[in-house]
């Protein structure tokens, strides 16, 4: 039974997108796959005010199961509510779609809005893919984010070893030929907690830490300029916070040289045309830290609430610091 997202009270990302390019800050794009992220994550929309995309990748689905994932959406619109958000503005998308089959299938769920990923295919078949999709989606009023250029790293069961940058002078043509409503472009971010080899970086002499490369701005003004306005995401984008990394590492856990996206770079891409970005190792990352650490201060603790709930207080908080100190998009959904 063909399910349609405006039922479940969700939202699809095209007002949102072009309000955020025009106010100069990004949506937070959050993976969930479990009740205590799912939960942090509404918390820390409904108290900001904050537009929300709820990702939910072909991992993800077939960790949780896409019926339950589907109600567990359509219960976070009612929760938001009854958190005392009038008008949640909650998006439930499809990370990383490998096929048309898959994007069908999460239209036909109740899906706000669906990512096809063409970008390891050559570009024609990227462009016929994505325009499929699209073509089914837009039906149902459902957006569809397409993505050009290569992200290096491993999300789920996307990888790749190196990264390609967008090429400026592809964009115009792609978009008008797919015709979808966001672009995934590669400027040098990257999936994971791993997102540079250590010789790529440079290491702080005083505290020994990696320091990755600079994203690359040049490219994403030179996409700005073929497409003014139009809605910029980028993937890969947790900064791994190293107290959390020193956290996991204190406490038995093993994340050599774990290193992400410094946030004052995400910053300055969140004023730009870029108005969704993409946050996952993040969120895991707090979760695992605040269970290492209760288990090592708690040894007796076996009830999964003992140690669940400060780990979904540790991602409410991150949550709340990205959408109050990197994105920006707090109070933009009244
Ligand atoms: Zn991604």
């Amino acid at each position: 039974m063909k399910v349609s997202f405006k039922d479940l009270g969700l939202v699809n990302t095209r007002e949102m997108f072009a309000k955020a390019v025009k106010g100069g800050y990004a949506i937070p794009a959050f993976n969930f796959n479990n009740m205590e992220q799912l939960q942090a994550i509404i918390q820390a929309a409904a108290e900001t005010k904050s537009p929300v995309i709820l990702q939910v990748s072909k991992g993800a689905r077939n960790y949780a199961n896409q019926t339950l994932l589907r109600y567990m959406a359509q219960g976070a619109v009612e929760y938001a509510k009854e958190l005392g958000w009038k008008k949640p503005q909650i998006v439930l998308h499809l990370d990383h779609g490998d096929s048309y089959e898959l994007c069908k299938s999460c239209v036909d769920f109740g899906f706000s809005s669906v990512m096809i990923d063409g970008s390891a295919l050559p570009y024609d078949e990227n462009v016929a893919l994505s325009r499929k999709v699209v073509n089914y989606a837009h039906k149902y009023d459902v957006t569809v984010e397409a993505e050009l250029g290569v992200l290096a790293g491993v999300e789920d069961e996307v990888s790749s070893e190196a990264s390609h940058y967008t090429k400026p002078e592809d964009v115009i043509d792609f978009v008008k030929k797919t015709k979808c409503d966001s672009l995934a472009i590669s400027i040098g971010t990257s999936h994971g907690a791993y997102k540079f080899k250590p010789e790529q970086c440079t290491r702080d002499p005083k505290t020994g830490k990696l320091v990755p490369p600079p994203l690359a701005f040049d490219v994403l003004k030179a996409i700005e300029k073929k497409l003014p306005g139009f809605p910029i995401v980028l993937h890969g984008s947790s900064s791994v916070p190293q107290e959390y990394v020193d956290i996991i590492n204190a406490h038995g856990g093993k994340l050599p040289d774990a290193i992400g996206i410094p946030e004052e770079q995400l910053r300055k891409a969140a004023k730009s045309a870029v108005c969704k970005i993409n946050i996952d190792s993040d969120s895991r990352l707090a979760m695992t830290a605040a269970i290492r650490q209760h288990f090592d201060e708690f040894p007796g603790h076996f009830d999964p609430r003992q140690y669940l709930k400060p780990a979904r207080e540790e991602m409410k908080k991150m949550y709340i610091h990205k959408i109050i100190n990197v994105l920006g998009s707090n109070g933009k959904a009244r």
